[in-house]
């Protein structure tokens, strides 16, 4: 768990800068000699699936240097058995001499060979890496989704923090324009650029639906989970929406005009309006007790949960791969995708909700949470909520407001 005792106002990091470059000298560095004749010239490679690095070396160089270069590298202890498609080879030439390679095997770690005057230089740098606690704040213009987009983030984050609250809040059907938010987490940047999210430790929404928190814990044991404030679970058995981005275009009724049979007649579950193509979830762990083609239902998917609960997504374009009759599948994990097969009028996802064997209108039920903070760990939970809302508030606060300690 995070101390956050001795915090200061500013995001703090912990990870202690890393940047070491060494180099295994075989005769470098390489005498400059340049005249204004010279001409330089370098080729980018991305390694493909099934390519070597000697495949691309022997492209530019003659094999007698492609050997001494990878026999450099392996003296010097490159790992080759991590070379996979994607990395990048850089290759550059003095008036078609070679003079240097740079091989970036991820974004965190680069090679070098270049020619001295006798031998070949191999170094390698690790670059800087630092993670910081930061927080992100902002109101709701028109989504969500475009509001963090629109602050530099990424649609990763949009995700995680959708997920974090999928049991309490709908962001399509329930959010308003002015809502405001915060999310406190972790940031990961390499020399400077962002390379990903790490924890995220807290997050607020606070809307017309109501003030919603998520703090991350973990107890002593090393169970984790996201809590309201006090300490309850933000998960439930089942998700509240099979799919992340859509609105109802059709709700739950006894009644209703069916748009091609033309008849009323009763509709059992929920219509999502979504594109083609678009994944859909399990709402809960389960076991597929169908999949197939079902009448009206076109490409049908039926999963049985615990408590009695069983669902139904209707009118999918696809299955997911591997996905079979007995198959268990856990909540969030894909199962199909939305389309239009069977008794439908355009692309959306027909989605039913039964318990006891009898379609219920999933916006009305009331699905059990998961369980809270354990009784043993409350007081360190409520020491540790306490902290952090602290931490967050001074965060939040604007510069000007700092007050003067010494
Ligand atoms: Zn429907």
């Amino acid at each position: 768990m995070l101390g956050l005792k001795n915090t200061s106002k500013r995001a703090y990091s912990y990870i202690s800068p890393l940047v070491f470059l060494f180099a295994l000298v075989l005769g470098c560095p390489a005498k400059e000699d340049v005249t204004e004749q010279v001409v330089r010239t370098t080729v980018c490679y991305v390694v493909k699936k099934g390519e070597v690095l000697e495949d691309i070396l022997d492209r530019e160089l003659p094999h007698q240097s492609t050997t001494e270069v990878l026999s450099a590298m392996k003296n010097a202890g490159f790992p080759f058995r991590y070379c996979i498609p994607g990395d990048s080879v850089t290759l550059a030439f003095e008036d078609s001499l070679f003079l240097n390679l740079t091989y970036k095997q991820s974004i965190t770690r680069e090679y070098y060979v270049t020619k001295g005057s006798q031998h070949l230089c191999v170094s390698m740098k690790l670059p800087y890496i630092d993670t910081v606690v930061c927080i992100i704040t902002g109101a709701i213009q028109s989504t969500l989704y475009e509001t963090l987009l629109e602050q530099g983030e990424t649609p990763n984050l949009v995700f995680r923090f959708v997920d974090i609250f999928a049991w309490e809040i709908d962001f399509v059907t329930e959010t308003q324009k002015h809502d405001s938010f915060f999310v406190l987490l972790e940031k990961t940047f390499c020399d400077s650029r962002f390379i990903g999210y790490q924890n995220i430790l807290a997050t607020c929404y606070n809307g017309d639906i109501g003030l919603y928190y998520g703090v991350y814990y973990m107890d002593a044991t090393g169970h984790e989970d996201y809590y309201n404030l006090k300490g309850e679970s933000l998960r439930k058995s089942l998700l509240k929406s099979p799919l992340r981005f859509s609105y109802i275009s059709s709700y739950f009724s006894k009644r209703r005009f069916h748009p091609i049979l033309k008849i009323w007649r009763p509709h059992h579950g929920l219509d999502y309006c979504a594109p083609i193509g678009t994944p859909i979830s399990s709402i809960g762990d389960g076991v597929v007790t169908y999949k197939g083609w079902r009448g009206g239902y076109g490409n049908l998917v039926e999963i049985r949960h615990k408590n009695n609960f069983k669902t139904r997504y209707g009118h999918l374009s696809k299955f997911a791969k591997g996905l079979y009759k007995g198959k268990k599948v856990k909540t969030g994990e894909l199962i199909g995708y939305v389309g239009s097969t069977g008794l439908s009028t355009g692309p959306h996802l027909h989605f039913e909700l039964h318990k006891n064997g009898v379609p219920i209108n999933p916006l009305k039920v009331k699905i059990p949470r998961a369980p809270s903070v354990g009784k043993k760990y409350m007081t360190d939970f409520e020491q540790y909520r306490d902290s952090l809302l602290k931490y967050i508030e001074q965060l939040s606060q604007p510069a000007g407001e700092e007050i003067s300690k010494d």
